[in-house]
C-alpha cells in the first residue's frame, strides 16, 4: 500500500488558475514552459511571479540594475510565447543570500493574493543542485503551499484583508523523481520562442548546446508518454507534502 494509491497523484488537467513561483526570469520557460503554454491554450489563467532580479545572471561584469531591467523585459516578451498573463516580481537581489522566513511569508501573502488552485515552482530536492536560489524557492514555495491555509500562519496578512487559501496541487520542474510527464507536442516551439526571448542568457554562441540538451531530453520523455514531445514533472497534492515515507516510491 502507498499513500497515493489513497490520495492519487493530482492531474494537471484540472488547473486553471495557476501561480508559478520561480527563483529567475526564465526559471519557468525553460522546465515547463510547454506545460504552461499548453494550459494557457486550455484556458489557464497564468501567473509569474519572480523572486529574485536576476541580477547575478551575467558572466561579465555589469550594473546590476541594468541587467535586472534587461531581464524583466525579455522575461514579459518570453511569456507573450507561453500565455502568461499576470506578473509580480518581489526583487530580491540575486547576488545575496535569500531570507527564507521573509520568503515564506511573501510567498504566502503571494498566495493569499491570487488564490491559485495550482502551483508551479522548482525541486528543491534536486540532488547536486548548486545554486542556493533554487533549493531555496523551491522549498519557501512548498512551505507557502502548505501554510496558505492556515490562519496562525503570518496572521498580519488577514490583518490586510487576505484571507487563508487552499492551494489543489504542487507541481515541482526541474525533478529527477517525476511522476507526470506532460505531452507538450503542440506547444513545443512556443516554449523555444520563449527560451530564447531570454538574449541575455541564451545568446547565439551558447544557444545550440542548450537547444540540442531540451530537444533531446524533450523526445526522450516525449517517447517514454507515446507523445513527440513531453515535459517531466513531480505533481503532489498538499497532503503529500508533509511527512510522506511513500514519497520516492
Ligand atoms: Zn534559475
Amino acid at each position: 500500500m502507498s499513500i497515493f494509491d489513497i490520495v492519487p497523484v493530482p492531474s494537471l488537467d484540472k488547473a486553471k488558475h495557476i501561480l508559478c513561483i520561480q527563483p529567475h526570469p526564465d526559471d519557468m520557460d525553460i522546465s515547463c514552459g510547454g506545460t504552461l503554454a499548453a494550459l494557457a491554450d486550455h484556458g489557464a489563467h497564468i501567473t509569474y511571479l519572480t523572486v529574485t532580479d536576476g541580477s547575478a545572471g551575467t558572466p561579465v561584469r555589469m550594473q546590476e540594475a541594468e541587467l535586472a531591467a534587461i531581464r524583466r523585459q525579455e522575461q514579459i516578451a518570453a511569456g507573450a510565447h507561453i500565455g502568461v498573463r499576470d506578473y509580480r516580481w518581489l526583487d530580491y537581489s540575486d547576488a545575496q543570500w535569500l531570507p527564507e522566513a521573509a520568503l515564506q511569508a511573501d510567498l504566502i501573502r503571494a498566495i493569499r493574493k491570487t488564490r491559485p488552485d495550482t502551483v508551479f515552482t522548482i525541486d528543491p530536492w534536486l540532488p547536486y543542485e548548486s545554486h542556493p536560489a533554487h533549493r531555496t524557492v523551491g522549498l519557501c514555495a512548498a512551505a507557502a503551499v502548505l501554510f496558505a491555509g492556515m490562519p496562525n500562519i503570518s496572521p498580519d496578512q488577514l490583518e490586510d484583508g487576505l484571507s487563508p487559501h487552499n492551494v489543489q496541487q504542487i507541481a515541482f520542474a526541474f525533478t529527477a523523481a517525476p511522476n507526470t510527464q506532460f505531452d507538450v507536442s503542440a506547444t513545443w516551439a512556443r516554449k523555444l520562442s520563449a527560451i530564447r526571448a531570454h538574449q541575455s542568457q541564451f545568446p547565439d554562441n551558447v544557444w545550440p548546446v542548450y537547444e540540442h540538451v531540451l530537444t533531446a531530453k524533450g523526445r526522450e520523455f516525449g517517447a517514454q508518454s507515446g507523445c513527440a514531445f513531453a515535459e517531466a514533472l513531480k505533481v503532489l497534492a498538499p497532503f503529500h507534502l508533509h511527512c510522506n515515507i511513500d514519497i520516492l516510491g
